[in-house]
């Protein structure tokens, strides 16, 4: 079978769907071809986001929260609640429920926008023809002015480490645990180890994380990231800084992890393993042969500021490409070169580009951190506001955390937002919209926030950069 388009795509997770329909908008014809499958075997579009990463554990981020509040908090509220039981079947039913309705839902725009949707494996051969191979070894030729590689990434394994999908698991087995593990060890307090160390601690399992790197959250900001590291303690997460595992091996149906830290040699017995040490980009089968798609020297597909690869019409976004692993970065990727391809103006900012890690609290900052700000020699002037001063948050028995607001000394830009508390994950959208505006943090003070609310605590950070704040005393 041969097809004619003017843009396919291949890869149908956040960064690949978007492009395809921002494409179809654009009155462009439009191909997306993925081969993600599920456990079960079926085949799914919406990719890692949907079906393994963002969706699933957000789904069961919240599930374990209600059910550590019910059991910890509603008698503060004065609900008694009895005895609290957890039947993690039904909650792992609604996980899988949550994400076949929104992987239904990409097939229904993909519908309603005209694009011809493909599932199986797409492979881009010389002159912009991308070949689709479905479930059957049936092969399409579909022919082409456009391509758009959006093959994502994949789990880095360790060696030392074997992965069996059992005992030895990545994040995406880690989401479908039919049990709560008594023991559970995770290798990596990245973004994965810390959101599903909390879920399983949350549901009872004892959460050991085994860090290789000295400094806990270096990408953050470091008083949110010293102050997070103050909560998980105080939850009961364990995390090992500055321990390199070196080697794992199962031994009577459980895992013995072997790492060295400064103080030595050391074992942890556990009944499940996650690795969580990062994710790689994407590319295997990706290309034909004679097709000479630059790399760069980490394997992800090289391109421009605006996604560009070396070869003509075809271009390359979301994890596969340079920049954050962040679903909403890819997404904007593939709006850029779907508005370019049509001739329309297209451009992402790079430098403002939110991140948030749903723990609880939650942690979400935009911009520099203190510790970037430092090093680039800009004088800089800091404003922070505590939780614990917003009736808002003490409503919510969720007084913990702050704000704060970074901003240049000489014409009062806001060069960085870093909120851990309650919805950070939302709060950050104003500070995101601020920067994108170029807003000066007397912006952000003259702007009127709704009182009682959390996102006073973002007026009341921007009030402190000028010792202002009117709820709490300024140092
Ligand atoms: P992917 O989502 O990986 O999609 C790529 C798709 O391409 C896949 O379906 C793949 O099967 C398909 N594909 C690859 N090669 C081919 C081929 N040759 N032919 C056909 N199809 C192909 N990010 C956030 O922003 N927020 C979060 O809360 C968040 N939580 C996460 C939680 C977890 C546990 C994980 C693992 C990740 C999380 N992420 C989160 C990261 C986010 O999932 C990724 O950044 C995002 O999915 C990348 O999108 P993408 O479209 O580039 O790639
Ligand atoms: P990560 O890069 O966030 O963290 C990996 C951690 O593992 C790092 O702290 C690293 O120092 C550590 N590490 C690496 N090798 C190690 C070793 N041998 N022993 C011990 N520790 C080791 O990666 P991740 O947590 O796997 O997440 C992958 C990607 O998915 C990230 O880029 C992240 O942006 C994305 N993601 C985002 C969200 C979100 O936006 N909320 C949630 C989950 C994942």
């Amino acid at each position: 079978m041969t097809g004619q388009f003017d843009v396919v795509v291949i890869g149908a997770g956040p960064a690949g769907y978007p492009a395809a329909i921002r494409a179809a908008q654009n009155k462009l014809k439009v191909a997306c071809i993925d081969e993600w499958r599920n456990t079960d075997g079926s085949y799914a579009f919406g990719g890692t986001c949907l079906n393994a990463g963002c969706i699933p554990s957000k789904a069961l981020l919240e599930s374990s929260e209600l059910y550590q509040r019910a059991k910890e908090e509603f008698s503060i509220h004065g609900i008694n609640l009895g005895d609290i039981k957890l039947d993690l079947a039904a909650m792992q039913k609604r996980r899988a429920s949550i994400v076949r309705t929104m992987t239904g839902g990409i097939v229904a725009l993909f519908k309603a926008n005209g694009i011809t949707a493909y599932q199986g494996h797409g492979k881009l051969l010389a002159d912009n023809t991308v070949e689709s191979t479905g479930p059957d070894g049936s092969k399409s030729i579909l022919k082409t002015r456009h391509v758009v590689l959006a093959s994502g990434s994949v789990p880095v394994r360790l060696k030392s480490v074997p992965h069996d999908g059992k005992l030895i698991v990545d994040s995406w087995n880690a989401l479908e645990f039919d049990a709560v593990p008594k023991r559970l060890g995770i290798i990596g307090a990245g973004v994965i180890g810390l959101e599903l160390g909390s879920v399983w601690r949350r549901l009872g399992s004892v959460v050991t994380i085994l860090e290789a790197v000295d400094q806990f959250l270096p990408i953050a900001d470091q008083t949110i990231a010293r102050e997070a590291q103050r909560h998980f303690k105080k939850q009961g997460l364990i995390i090992e800084l500055g321990a390199r595992v070196t080697g794992a091996k199962v031994v009577g149906g459980a895992v013995n992890v072997a790492y060295a830290d400064a103080q030595g040699e050391h074992s942890l017995q556990v009944d499940r393993l996650v690795v969580a040490v990062g994710r790689r980009p994407f590319t295997e089968g990706l290309v034909g042969d004679g097709v000479n798609l630059e790399m760069d020297p980490r394997g992800f597909i090289q391109v421009d500021d605006h996604c560009r690869t070396n070869l003509p019409d075809v271009w390359a976004i979301g994890d596969v490409v340079r920049g954050p692993m962040l679903a909403h970065k890819g997404k904007e990727e593939g709006i850029m070169v779907a508005d370019l391809i049509a001739g329309r103006y297209g451009e992402v900012n790079y430098q403002i580009i939110p991140s948030v890690i749903y723990t609880a609290p939650e942690i979400a900052w935009v911009g520099q951190t203190e510790e970037q700000v430092k090093a680039s020699g800009r004088a800089y002037k800091v404003g922070s506001f505590p939780f614990a001063a917003s009736g808002r948050a003490r409503a919510m028995e969720a007084a913990q955390g702050m704000a704060k607001v970074i901003s240049a000394v000489d014409d009062d830009e806001v060069l960085g937002v870093h909120v851990i508390g309650p919805m950070a994950g939302e709060l950050i959208a104003e500070a995101v919209l601020a920067m994108e505006y170029s807003a000066s943090t007397e912006d952000l003070q003259r702007t009127i926030h709704a009182h009682p609310t959390l996102s006073e605590a973002i007026h009341e950070a921007a009030l402190a950069v000028d010792k202002r704040a009117i709820d709490a005393i300024n140092r």
